[in-house]
């Protein structure tokens, strides 16, 4: 071997240029053999191979029986050959079987060759079908096609086996392709070459860690399951450590439930919006899993029965309902008690002995629930939720059903590995003030399972949709003993509120935010009268206002009730001109106001998200512009007709 071409000083990239020049078959011989003796790496192996194959064999070196050359040869086909030699003996044209090559390139001219060598999709093959050729009618184009395919097959065999040089991958490029080896000893290999060769920390490490996951998915930790009175025997309820909740073990689950929350009465908005959705999720998730589970509503209260038809109308298969004269307002223990009883079909599905049969339903719980995000159905959904031992992601604006690949080991048992989840209700929420929205997934563990995946939706985040007064469907009375227990409250007594304040219709609406919080009573002071200086205008306030805990003077406190809310939870708002003082726009909020004609926000920061959908942004302290505003529209210095009418072209 050459003293200046020592494979082991190379990578395989330098390896292959450095070949080029390479002319004597005993010096890429040596390089073989260090290669072999050294890094192993079988990409540099091939590269000398194939450059062994083009400058053929020396020509005082003819190739006899037993000598070094032809038993390199030999012994480089036997590698790719594999034991049982099938493909035939390169080196020795004559015993070459032609019968026993996938395709004999004798019989084709290059014309045929071509689309010909394109269906043999072994490199054992291809090398002894080459071999053939070198040792037969030995055409350049031939073994170049031949070459070539031998590359291609190698590429898509070494990806399958997971056999990977290090050296020719980046870092980034290695970790994606460690997930696909699942040996340790092949890891092993890669970690020996890593190390020989380049030796980079990162890779080192990414291939420590992936045969660290690796000999733990061989030996899974054994969880240590103390049962719950044993581990916090101070608590009173053991559902309080959630992870070793005696829990349905592969559970039977199906349907998506809507509670259909009624109000004096009446079956809400919110309630015909759920029931809209929860059909057309459940329609495309049976036409995408081929089965046919149901929209199954529930109503509890006293004289809900009437509503049987209306919701059957808005989608519902079967509805499920619980009367009783006690139940007419809403109260949590009875309704939580009644509803998982119903989830449940009056039985604890881990008891040795399950619930009853019933004859409309064969599943243990509920595939889904969903409740609308009002007071009373916040209240009841967190409890049921809870009591059924599963999760909640409250106050959603949208759902969807799909697929999801989760890689957090709490979820997948194992680190370093993904798991598909079918049929994984999105749950979709406004987190961060609204400025960002988060997804929540409702998963098994490995050694829990968590059913029913439930929601609470904010109203109004679906449309109405239209009843179809044909529709059919089962109406099942549910049947279950109050216990007095549950009835500790009982009203005595009620009124019924104002109609509130109505901010529609106004020309103008001014708006007061948590920008006001220097001097809460001040600020609101001073939105006031900005309002009382137009001659048609309403004051609403922020989310942020209501929820807020500034303590307000007497006098002001009643403008600053839920009632004068704009957004999405409150009044949606249209006026000619909205004035948005210290609010800074909130998702939410926006949804309330930016159908206005005209809308001017004052902000201090001019970063302020409201500045986008904006006519006019003032950047400045509401405290020095409001009154400023109001002194110019009262002197008449400010002709507000003309800003609106100009609608921000200004
Ligand atoms: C399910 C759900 C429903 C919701 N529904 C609604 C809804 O219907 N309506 C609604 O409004 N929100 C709603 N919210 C809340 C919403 O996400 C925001 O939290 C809320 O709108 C923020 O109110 P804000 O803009 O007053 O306060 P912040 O977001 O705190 O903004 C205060 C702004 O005032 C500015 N500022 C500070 N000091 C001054 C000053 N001296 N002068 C001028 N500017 C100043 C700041 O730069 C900032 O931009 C909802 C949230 C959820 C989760």
């Amino acid at each position: 071997m050459s003293e200046t071409t020592d494979p082991d000083e190379h990578t395989v990239e330098q390896l292959q240029d450095e070949l080029a020049g390479i002319d004597s078959p005993r010096e890429l011989e040596g390089m073989l053999d260090a290669e072999k003796d050294g890094q192993r790496r079988k990409t540099a192996q091939e590269a000398i191979r194939a450059r062994m194959r083009e400058v053929g064999p020396a020509e005082d070196d003819a190739v006899e029986e037993g000598t070094e050359t032809e038993g390199e040869y030999r012994e480089s086909a036997d590698e790719v050959e594999g034991d049982d030699g099938a493909a035939g003996e390169p080196g020795d044209a004559e015993g070459d079987d032609a019968d026993d090559l996938a395709l004999d390139p004798a019989e084709y001219d290059i014309a045929e060759f071509g689309p010909a060598i394109k269906g043999v999709d072994d490199s054992e093959e291809l090398e002894a079908i080459l071999a053939a050729e070198e040792n037969g009618e030995d055409r350049d184009n031939v073994e170049t096609l031949i070459e070539s395919r031998i590359e291609k097959v190698s590429e898509v065999e070494k990806e399958a086996e997971g056999d990977i040089d290090p050296s020719e991958l980046s870092t980034a490029e290695l970790g994606n392709a460690l997930q696909g080896i699942d040996d340790e000893e092949r890891l092993q290999e890669v970690l020996d070459a890593e190390q020989a060769g380049e030796n980079r920390d990162a890779a080192t490490n990414l291939i420590q860690n992936r045969i660290d996951s690796v000999q733990e998915e061989e030996a899974p930790e054994e969880i240590e399951v103390v049962p719950p009175e044993e581990k916090h025997p101070d608590l009173d309820h053991p559902t309080a450590d959630k992870q070793y909740v005696k829990a349905i073990e592969n559970g039977n689950y199906r349907d998506m439930w809507v509670y259909c929350e009624t109000q004096a009465g009446e079956l809400i908005d919110v309630s015909k919006e759920m029931l809209g959705k929860a059909r057309a999720l459940m329609d495309t998730y049976n036409e995408d899993y081929e089965t046919d589970e149901r929209v199954v509503a529930v109503l509890i209260g006293s004289d809900v029965e009437k509503h049987t038809e209306d919701v059957i109308a808005y989608g519902a298969d079967v509805v499920v309902h619980h009367e009783g004269p006690r139940l007419e307002r809403f109260q949590h223990k009875p309704y939580t008690e009644l509803f998982c009883d119903m989830a449940r079909w009056g039985g604890d599905p881990t008891a040795d002995e399950g619930p009853e049969e019933a004859d409309w339903r064969e599943y243990d719980e509920p595939r889904y629930t969903v409740f609308p995000a009002t007071n009373n159905g916040r209240d009841l959904s967190a409890l049921v939720q809870g009591e059924l031992d599963s999760g909640l992601a409250s106050d959603c604006s949208d759902l969807y059903i799909e697929e999801a690949m989760i890689s957090n080991p709490v979820k997948t048992g194992r680190p370093g590995t993904k798991k598909e989840f079918e049929r994984v209700l999105h749950m979709k929420r406004p987190d961060f003030s609204g400025f960002e929205y988060s997804t929540i997934l409702c998963l098994n563990n490995p050694t829990r399972e968590f059913h029913p995946q439930g929601a609470s939706v904010i109203p109004g985040s679906f449309d109405l949709p239209e009843p179809d007064h044909d529709r059919e469907g089962e109406v099942v009375d549910h049947d279950l003993d109050l216990e007095e227990d549950w009835l500790q409250v009982s009203v005595t007594d009620h009124d019924q509120l104002d109609e509130g304040v109505d901010l529609t219709g106004h020309d103008v609406v001014v708006a007061m935010g948590r920008g006001i919080g220097d001097d809460p009573t001040e600020g609101m002071e001073l939105g006031l009268e900005l309002a009382d200086a137009f001659e048609d205008c309403g004051l609403g306030v922020s989310r942020g206002i209501v929820t807020g805990s500034y303590e307000f003077a007497s006098h002001i406190e009643r403008y600053t009730a839920e009632e004068r809310q704009i957004g999405e939870t409150g009044q949606v708002v249209e006026p000619d001109l909205y004035i948005a003082a210290g609010i800074s726009g909130a998702v939410q909020h926006k949804v309330g106001m930016d159908e206005s004609e005209t809308i001017v926000a004052i902000n201090t920061d001019p970063d302020a998200r409201i500045r986008d959908f904006s006519d006019f942004f003032v950047e400045g302290d509401l405290f020095e512009v409001l009154p400023e505003l109001t002194a110019a529209l009262e002197s008449g210095e400010l002709d507000v007709g003309a800003v609106a009418a100009d609608g921000g072209k200004r």
